[in-house]
């Protein structure tokens, strides 16, 4: 016996790629009995939305053919005892297990099973291949089958995939392999059973809590969460804290403390980045080392001296825009870090540190930097070299530095989709106020401004994303002006 308990292959036919936005429209499924007879089982189901035309012609089944079938809810009954107690088996088991949990899930019924993938399977006992989807099994298997992609079908590859392993390999060797794809990644200690499922592979930040309940409830305290990240899939990355490879010595701090995961869906790489700065900004989470405040955030201003030459100033980010000032160059966490850098590349360049005002002049009109002495400065500051051409090497020195005042005249919202859902982040002068599903939220961010703080974090994120493939609308004008144009870009997707 390869099993040591009753499994069913599964297939499903859906109308998107989705679990969460989709719905099934065909179930097919085999129980295998330890004794070896099969019992067979499939419907189509009604799922209660359009099935596109793409979907149509991939699956074969029209709406038309899903008008009078039962819904899930009229077969939920029937199909939990047929999977109970069995291993669930499905090629991608991912894809049918997340489709079935989320449909019984919308019901309020919590579903779970020990799933075994067939894709992964094959490619254990197949390593000598690179395909392993379910045309390459029929191809290799050398069978022949009806319509592809009808659930029953499909589900009949994966009975026809077990015999075909068993006449390939010893059994030893199938159920060593077996053992090895079914393991669950060794999650921590004090998480619940079954959490870890529930998390999508969708864009998002997560949250990673110790003792959640503890105190706050005495204190009215926001209990503070160990870490915050985020991820592009966030079910993956969550896992990978988890992996017993490469863990460090945070990564197995972190798993022995964490009791508790929160995640926030975002429709993408944008949305996951600014909320994520934004909870760690807010919650300062113990574990992350990224992100921290900073309370001295300076920048060189250039700046025209009575003689008409150039010279630098330290701007801090408490007195002056940084969004809206023209010619700052740089941003640094401290002045000792600011006049470092400034250092280094008069060094490199041999600029005057007098000229720079990094060095007072000592009396006397014409008196050498310290860097003239050493042959470190071209001399602007003995008149050894036009002030003209100083200020222009200056210039070249800093371009690489300058800072990108705001580009539009107010603030935007940068449109994000992911899977049919859409955000709009609203942005002015480098700072996120906040992220519209609906016109209401628009309306709500806008009005509630207060005066947008700069913060570097949000500034790094934003002048990476805000390039040309981003979808940037800009809310000039009043707030109905603004409105009005993300009305058209809601309609867009509706
Ligand atoms: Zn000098």
């Amino acid at each position: 016996m390869l099993f040591d308990r009753p499994v069913v292959c599964i297939d499903l036919e859906t109308t998107g790629a989705s679990p969460q936005q989709d719905r099934i429209t065909e179930i097919g499924l085999i129980e295998i009995s330890p004794d070896g007879s099969l019992q067979e089982w499939s419907t189509l189901i009604n799922p209660q939305t359009r099935i596109s035309e793409f979907i149509e012609r991939l699956t074969g089944i029209s709406n038309a053919m899903v008008a009078d079938a039962p819904r899930f809810e009229d077969i939920a009954e029937e199909l939990q005892q047929r999977l109970q107690g069995r291993i669930f088996i499905a090629h991608n088991a991912r894809f049918d297990y997340a489709f079935i949990k989320n449909a019984f899930k919308r019901m309020d019924v919590h579903f779970r099973a020990d799933t075994l993938c067939t894709v992964r399977l094959s490619r254990r006992l197949y390593p000598q291949y690179f395909k392993h989807n379910l045309d390459s099994l029929i191809q290799r298997m050398g069978i022949t089958t009806a319509a592809r992609h009808r659930a029953m079908t499909d589900a009949r590859v994966l009975v026809d995939f077990l015999a075909w392993i068993q006449r390939d390999h010893p059994l030893e060797t199938l159920r060593d392999a077996i053992r090895q794809v079914m393991a669950k990644p060794a999650l921590p200690p004090h998480l619940p059973e079954g959490l870890v499922d529930d998390i999508p592979d969708s864009p998002g930040v997560y949250l990673f809590y110790g003792d959640r309940h503890n105190g706050d409830q005495a204190t009215g305290k926001q209990v503070m969460p160990l870490y915050v990240g985020k991820s592009n899939s966030l079910r993956g990355r969550v896992l990978s804290h988890f992996s017993g490879d490469h863990r460090s010595t945070k990564e197995l701090r972190i798993s022995q403390q964490i009791k508790h995961i929160e995640w926030h869906e975002t429709a993408g790489e944008l949305g996951a980045l600014l909320l994520e700065a934004r909870l760690v900004k807010a919650l300062q989470p113990v574990h992350n080392q990224r992100l921290r405040r900073e309370n001295d955030l300076c920048t060189w201003q250039m700046l025209t001296r009575e003689d008409g030459h150039k010279t630098l100033a330290l701007r801090y980010a408490a007195d002056i825009d940084f969004a809206l000032t023209a010619d700052l160059y740089g941003m640094f966490t401290s002045q000792r870090q600011a006049i470092e850098i400034l250092r280094n590349l008069a060094d490199a360049h041999r600029l005057c540190l007098i000229q720079l005002g990094l060095e007072k002049p000592s009396r006397g009109k014409s008196t050498p930097c310290f860097g003239y002495q050493i042959k470190k400065c071209r001399g602007v500051c003995v008149g050894k070299e036009p002030a003209l051409q100083h200020d222009l090497r200056l210039m070249e020195a800093l371009a690489k530095l300058k800072v990108r005042t705001w580009p539009y005249p107010g603030a935007v919202a940068v449109r994000e989709t992911f899977a049919g859902k859409q955000e709009l982040h609203i942005i002015d002068r480098w700072s996120y106020l906040g992220t519209a599903r609906d016109e209401a939220d628009i309306e709500h961010i806008l009005s509630g401004k207060a005066d947008p703080v700069f913060d570097l974090d949000t500034f790094k994120i934003l002048s990476r994303h805000l390039n040309g493939e981003a979808e940037v609308l800009p809310l000039t004008g009043s707030n109905r002006h603004a409105a009005g144009a993300l009305d058209d870009a809601f309609r867009q997707d509706n």
